[in-house]
């Protein structure tokens, strides 16, 4: 091994779960409702850096993060519409059905954004306090195409991140 080389460590969670979108001003069949069998790859870091890990030898135990995400998941995008907040056409059309579930979003849900908003606002927040961060969220809309978030910069940007995630949070917290 070279002299400068550090192994960095980090997990990969998958998870699954089903919704229903569309995309708002999509040129073609993604403008009308669907669903997709979702799946999310999690990558998380230790938030000190990539090298830490317990006395167990874990940066963080598995089913911590299956939990903390899936019950956000389950709570607010399975089974759910995802629609974006510009989208009112769409909004009134599922305000309509009894009973609904839907998630509203503040970009079109497509899967580069879900993999934004769970990277930047959710993972931060319901993986705060175990000690990760998560470092890249795929959000796997098919079995061939997946879109990809990832966290770049230092600690000051991941803080930076945070922040403005909580703020999101908040504004479109239901
Ligand atoms: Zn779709």
């Amino acid at each position: 091994m070279h002299d400068s080389a550090v192994t960095q460590l980090s997990l990969i969670r998958q998870l699954k779960f089903c919704a229903g979108h569309r995309l708002y001003r999509h040129e073609s069949k993604c403008a009308f409702f669907h669903g997709h069998n979702y799946r999310v790859d999690i990558e998380v870091v230790a938030a000190g850096g990539g090298v830490e890990v317990d006395s167990v030898g874990r940066i963080v135990d598995f089913s911590l993060i299956k939990q903390r995400m899936l019950s956000w998941l389950d709570a607010n995008w399975d089974h759910a519409f995802l629609i974006f907040e510009e989208d009112s056409n769409a909004l009134a059309a599922i305000r309509m059905v009894e009973p609904t579930k839907y998630f509203v979003m503040p970009s079109n849900p497509t899967a580069e954004n879900m993999a934004r908003y769970l990277l930047e606002v959710v993972a931060p927040g319901v993986l705060g306090n175990l000690g990760v961060v998560a470092r890249k969220v795929a959000v796997w809309e098919t079995d061939e195409s997946c879109a990809v978030a990832t966290l770049t910069g230092d600690a000051g940007g991941v803080g930076l991140a945070l922040a403005a995630a909580v703020l999101i949070d908040d504004r479109y917290d239901r």
